[in-house]
């Protein structure tokens, strides 16, 4: 029986607004053993004042964490991105924090996990939705089911951590392909099958989420993604020796 591994996991707070609530964070990072903060782009410097007096003894983690100004290279290391949200606008499937608690400690180990939750006003974009390999949502009162920043990250990090206390996985699963590989191959694919005619809908860019949703329910490794690639390159060079005969 494995554990879930603590240290595979990564908080991602995108575009958060509210010194407060990266404060309570970290407080609640280090309530549950989750060491990385990564903020893409803050309103608010991590060494805020009310975030540092929010922390409390957790302001090593304000001090270690990592900003970036783009979530494409926040989170081109990960292999495993793990989106939230409050409402289900979207089309894809969400499960609930406890669901995907056996899966990510099968993951985790080999792999990096991060966990991403968007800004206080907003929530998470569709086009961040998209980058996700999965969706959880914490259920609430249908009626209000937004839940203060801080304590969505609380809610999530204390189901893994209760299951990294109690529960197990049979398996632990192989590292698999980072974001940045994934993103490659995508780019890849689009390349590759633009010139033979599959464009869904005429847009690359619909194409593109279709073969990202399509492809981000299948753990993909990063000799999987070779292959794929392998078959783009195949079809590159078919399509351009092909067209010199005529
Ligand atoms: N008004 C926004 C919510 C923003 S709350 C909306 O309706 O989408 C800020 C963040 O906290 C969200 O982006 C999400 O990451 C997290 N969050 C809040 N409530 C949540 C819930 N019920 N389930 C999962 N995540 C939640």
């Amino acid at each position: 029986m494995h554990r879930l591994c603590l240290e595979s996991l990564n908080v991602v707070l995108v575009h958060p607004a509210n010194a407060g609530n990266i404060g309570a964070t970290a407080r609640v990072l280090k309530n549950f053993g989750v060491k990385t903060l990564i903020l893409v782009k803050p309103k608010v410097s991590p060494l805020h004042p009310e975030a540092l007096s929010r922390a409390c003894k957790a302001q090593d983690i304000l001090y270690n964490a990592v900003v970036f100004n783009s979530l494409e290279d926040a989170l081109a290391p990960f292999h495993y991105v793990v989106g939230t949200t409050a409402r289900a606008r979207y089309k894809r499937s969400v499960v609930f924090p406890r669901e995907i608690a056996s899966y990510l400690t099968a993951l985790s180990g080999k792999n990096k996990i991060a966990l991403l939750f968007g800004p206080e006003r907003t929530g998470l974009t569709n086009k961040v939705l998209d980058m996700c390999h999965a969706l959880v949502t914490i259920p609430t009162a249908p009626e209000h089911s937004s839940l203060n920043l801080a304590q969505a990250v609380g809610v999530i990090l204390y189901e893994l951590f209760y299951h990294s206390l109690t529960g197990g996985a049979s398996q632990r699963l192989p590292r698999l392909a980072t974001s940045q590989e994934l993103e490659a191959m995508y780019k890849h694919l689009i390349e590759a099958l633009s010139p033979v005619g599959f464009v869904l809908g005429g847009k690359r860019g619909h194409t593109y989420r279709v073969l990202k949703r399509l492809f981000s329910k299948i753990p993909l490794t990063e000799s999987d993604v070779r292959v794929i690639r392998g078959i783009c390159r195949q079809i590159i060079w078919y399509v351009k020796n092909s067209q010199k005969k005529f």
